[in-house]
């Protein structure tokens, strides 16, 4: 069991499966294939990683061959791949630095303490190691270490790669007194608790933190996996992680190809354990031996659950229950964390640690709100800047310091409108408007991509005074541009960070002070530090709150935390200026005030039967037969509502109901965390099975999203 297989159908296609159950009742249609090859010298899959695939497909309400389809993305294809393409495993080697001893006498040393102290320190680094290093952790540059073997004081060699923990715990960073103190609250909660939710405000230091807990599980050559919310996120932790741990960090995400993927895989299956893999939710299914620990920084990104396609897995949450099939200690870290993991240590489920002190001793920065009506009135609005803003940007300007400038929106403006008639321009495939990208001179439809040239005129009434309305990323980028010509301004967003190289080719120029300011969406709140911003301006609040969405709050608050986290170094104070419409609304006073938050949203949560208080499944119904889709969606409403009573929802149109030419409705269920949800599962199993078994009904297409984000 686990083998993956070549089976025939057809004529010529040959797929490739993986083997599940051995039985020998023969199939109740067609007859049974006979296996063609067997792929691979060893089963791909071990029980623990089958039972782990079992739960996602009945957590997440789909198949296991969804499953499959995102955790071995490259080996599940339609032509079957032979073993022989793939390499051999070949141990990691790593490079070293050895101390020719009888060199390094007592007068070389006199000298070079005088003429070459960092050479000489780098030297008695080694020395004070044993004689020998791996190459990495030898800080010194190619030219210094060749004019030192050139010298006779070190011997370039080769080892295979081991963790030595003697070396790592020496280079491990030092904690300071409160990291340590949450350090040890960790490791005590975890002695009788798999989870322990570590809440340390940005720029506390919390990856410090795991990188103590990282080196005790590989130094018992455990494997660690380290999640992150997003791929862009992986780069500048794998170069933190490979200066403590070696070459032995392997990065896994899904833009990687396919071969890397698959030869990273099958590494991984003929290694033995002690692997450290830094990744996106998808490393959650490579083939660990001896699972240990599994850290989830920013817990509380929405990132982590897959949105599209099935299965519609919260990463976050599958890393607990792999942590709990392996025996492995999990640990969540977030200066926010969300409402369901803080209700899980509230509840006594998970152990916690908190850290409030800011690394270094950093103060937390200043929050200014902006009154944009009231700059309005006053005439100091200027080109989607308040006065505020405005002073706030010059200032740090003349002072040679950066901005971040925030908008949780991409694109000059979200839609074209004719003022005189007023009709906007619609994608005809998507019941959405237009976003107008200026610089490519095209209007793009967010959800399918259509675009077309940017309209000059209206169709309806033929005038040609069409207004872009409202703003986004690029349009701010030219006002600020326009208001601070001597400024140098950088764009980060889905359309300029369209690589993780123009990404990284962003983040590198900006940190390097290569610009002013930086204009970006939610990509600039995540994991980003920079030492030069004092300033971060949020352009228009209101809008994080504007979606119908129930977490809608909570996520404006979080981002806002985060955003705001990025601002103020050692020696300079940071300051956030918030423009919005409506200065009075809680979410502004409360930031930084995390307990209250947490009760005030908890309370409506409670009294409006939300998350955590239900599980919410949505169902979501598709179907290019408008009339199908309506009729269907009622009878499936009646049929759930017969089951579930008052805890279905809808049918109901989303707010977007028609994407790419399909219409679409939804249902909801919330069942009470008390009663069964497998039970609940199972009934809705049965339910959609119902449906289906309807000729007409088996058109629309049923998606179920549990636990929706
Ligand atoms: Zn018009
Ligand atoms: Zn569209």
């Amino acid at each position: 069991m686990g083998d993956a297989v070549a089976v025939q159908f057809g004529k010529s296609s040959v797929y490739t499966g993986i083997v599940w159950r051995l039985h020998d009742t023969p199939p109740a249609k067609g007859e049974a294939k006979p296996i063609l090859q067997v792929l691979y010298d060893k089963p791909l899959l071990s029980e623990l990683q089958m039972r782990f695939w079992e739960w996602i497909a009945d957590y997440y309400i789909c198949s296991v061959g969804e499953v499959m389809r995102v955790a071995l993305p490259s080996i599940i294809k339609a032509k079957a791949r032979c073993e022989a393409e793939f390499e051999p495993y070949v141990p990691k080697r790593e490079t070293t630095v050895k101390l020719v001893a009888a060199a390094f006498s007592d007068e070389v040393r006199a000298k070079m303490e005088r003429r070459a102290p960092k050479r000489y320190e780098a030297l008695c680094e080694i020395e004070r190691a044993g004689g020998v290093l791996p190459r990495y952790a030898v800080e010194l540059d190619a030219t210094a270490l060749k004019a030192l073997v050139k010298a006779g004081l070190v011997e370039m060699g080769e080892r295979d790669y081991k963790l030595d923990s003697e070396w790592s715990k020496m280079l491990l960073p030092k904690l300071s007194s409160a990291q340590a103190k949450a350090l040890d609250d960790i490791r005590s909660g975890l002695s009788d608790k798999r989870v322990a939710l570590l809440h340390g405000v940005t720029s506390s230091g919390k990856t410090e933190i795991y990188t103590h807990l990282i080196e005790e599980r590989l130094a018992r050559g455990e494997d660690v996996l380290f999640l992150v919310p997003e791929i862009s996120l992986t780069t500048q932790l794998v170069e933190r992680m490979r200066s403590l741990f070696g070459e032995s960090v392997t990065v896994y995400h899904s833009k990687l190809t396919p071969q890397q993927r698959t030869k990273l895989y099958t590494d991984m299956l003929s290694s033995e354990s002690g692997n450290f893999v830094v990744g996106a939710r998808s490393a959650l299914f490579l083939p660990y031996k001896k699972l240990g620990l599994v850290v989830v920084d920013e817990e509380h990104d929405s990132s982590y659950k897959q949105t599209e396609p099935n299965p519609r897995y919260n990463g976050r949450d599958a890393a607990v229950v792999l942590a709990s099939l392996y025996d492995a200690k999990c640990v969540m870290g977030s200066a926010t964390p969300s409402l369901e993991s803080y209700t899980n240590y509230l509840s006594g489920k998970y152990a916690y640690a908190l850290l409030t002190e800011r690394y270094g001793g950093v103060e937390m920065p200043d929050i200014v709100i902006s009154d944009t009506v009231r700059n309005v009135k006053r005439n100091e609005r200027k080109l989607h800047f308040n006065k505020e803003l405005l002073d706030g940007i010059a200032d740090r300007l003349e002072r040679n310091e950066q901005v971040i400038l925030f908008q949780n929106r991409r694109g000059y403006s979200p839609y074209m409108e004719c003022p005189s008639c007023g009709w906007s321009a619609r994608c005809p495939h998507c019941n959405v408007t237009l976003s107008v990208h200026q610089q490519k001179g095209r209007m793009v439809c967010h959800y399918c991509g259509y675009n077309e040239p940017i309209v000059r005129y209206c169709p309806n009434c033929k005038t040609t005074e069409l207004k872009a309305m409202g703003f986004g990323t690029e349009r701010v980028e030219e006002a600020v541009s326009q208001l601070f010509p001597e400024a140098r301004v950088l764009r980060l967003d889905g359309d300029t960070a369209t690589s993780g190289t123009a990404y990284n080719r962003i983040i590198g120029a900006f940190a390097r002070h290569e610009a002013d300011i930086l204009v970006g969406t939610q990509i600039v709140s995540k994991g980003l530090d920079f030492a030069d911003v004092t300033l971060i301006g949020i352009l228009n609040g209101d809008n994080l709150l504007a979606s119908p969405d129930f977490r809608a709050e909570e996520r404006a608050w979080q981002l806002l935390m985060q955003v705001a986290g990025r601002a103020g170094r050692r020696d300079k104070r940071g300051e956030v200026i918030i423009q919005t419409a409506e200065p009075e609304h809680s979410v502004y006073s409360l930031i930084g005030d995390y307990e209250r938050v947490t009760t005030k949203l908890l309370a409506e949560r409670k009294q409006f039967r939300y998350p955590p208080f239900v599980r919410m499944v949505k169902i979501m119904m598709r179907s290019s037969n408008k009339s199908l889709l309506v009729d269907s969606s009622l009878r499936f409403g009646e049929q759930l509502r017969n089951r579930f009573g008052r805890r279905v929802l809808g049918p109901v149109s989303p707010l977007i109901d028609r994407v790419r030419g399909e219409y679409r409705v939804e249902l909801m269920l919330k069942v009470e965390v008390e009663s069964s949800f497998s039970r609940a599962r199972a009934i809705l199993r049965e339910e959609i099975a119902k449906l289906r078994s309807d000729k007409e009904c088996r058109n629309v297409v049923i998606i179920c999203d549990v636990d929706v984000m």
